[in-house]
């Protein structure tokens, strides 16, 4: 069998910033509305950082109106709630995202439902989690939106019919995917730490979506042949190479065993270089569509 098809996650996000440069401009030519984000750090996690600046830079290079406040590690429940709604106040800022983890004693869940569902561009809020359960216009959460968009690239615009399983049901990625996928009318099947027989229940997808948080957990033979494969994970583990992983060195690798599963899938992500690129793009593309509704324009 040919080798799968390895779904490239950096041309699918460049095309999206493109579009979304593009409709920016538009926006503030023909309406005078700049989309603003604002984001949010509390704490010094390293990946938190690495992350935030990314966001701040490609919404700034999409031409958006883009602020990071960067908060120590003390701050209170008090007063990142304050934060939150002054943001939530601003008329400049159309999209609002925390980055999580929040340092421990900070309460996320209170913290996430201080933002305005209008402006929750990261769609972690209840009210965007029940609207897109429902089937009602929503803002999606971005790495799910990315999943399902490297899915229509690679399957071509209806996905009907198809069984998708979904490993993981978290509130961040396993249930909205597996809301979009649903949908978008597939068979969803959602597994997780108590599935049964998780190989045999993997072995029946079309489409099999990865978000453990296991480093290649996901093995060659529990994928149907020509399957595609999207593989959410990602897990910091030590370099094959024993000199590299004795100096302490590690490396990004996904959920899915993606050598083996080469030799399987129809089409896989790569990780790096798959999901992870989408997330930023899809951020771009929500405070885009969050800027519009408030606006009052189709979106
Ligand atoms: P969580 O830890 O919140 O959820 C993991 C899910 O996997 C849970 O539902 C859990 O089941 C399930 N699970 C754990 N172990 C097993 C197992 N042995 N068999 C079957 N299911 C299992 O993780 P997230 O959903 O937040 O993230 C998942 C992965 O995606 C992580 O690697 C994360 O880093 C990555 N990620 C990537 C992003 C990107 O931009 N590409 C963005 C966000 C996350 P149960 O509910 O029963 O405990």
């Amino acid at each position: 069998m040919a080798q799968a098809q390895i779904i490239d996650g950096k041309t699918l996000s460049d095309r999206i910033q493109d579009e979304v440069t593009a409709e920016v401009a538009r926006l503030k030519a023909e309406h005078g509305v700049t989309p603003g984000l604002a984001v949010v750090l509390v704490g010094e996690d390293p990946a938190s950082q690495i992350y935030v600046r990314s966001k701040g830079e490609r919404s700034k290079a999409a031409g958006m109106h883009s602020v990071t406040h960067r908060l120590p590690a003390e701050t209170t429940q008090a007063e990142l709630i304050a934060l939150v709604q002054q943001l939530n106040a601003d008329p400049a800022i159309h999209g609002i995202l925390c980055q999580l983890p929040l340092p421990k004693g900070l309460d996320e869940k209170a913290v996430i439902e201080t933002i305005d569902p209008d402006k929750d561009v990261d769609g972690l809020t209840v009210l965007s989690a029940g609207r897109l359960s429902q089937g009602l216009k929503a803002l999606v959460p971005c790495t799910p939106l990315g999943c399902m968009k490297l899915l229509r690239e690679t399957l071509g615009g209806s996905l009907a019919g198809k069984r998708a399983v979904v490993v993981g049901r978290s509130v961040l990625v396993g249930r909205p995917i597996a809301q979009l996928l649903l949908q978008a009318d597939c068979t969803v099947t959602i597994a997780h730490s108590r599935t049964v027989d998780l190989p045999a229940v993997c072995r029946e997808a079309d489409i099999l979506v990865a978000a453990v948080g296991r480093p290649r957990m996901i093995q060659p033979d529990w994928i149907k042949p020509g399957a595609t494969v999207i593989d959410v994970g990602i897990n910091r583990v030590p370099f094959d190479n024993p000199q590299k992983a004795a100096e302490g060195k590690t490396k990004v690798v996904g959920d899915v065993a993606y050598k083996g599963a080469l030799e399987v899938a129809g089409a896989i992500t790569p990780v790096p270089g798959g999901v992870g690129l989408l997330t930023v793009a899809c951020l771009l593309h929500n405070t885009l569509t969050a800027a519009k509704r408030i606006a009052g324009l189709d979106a």
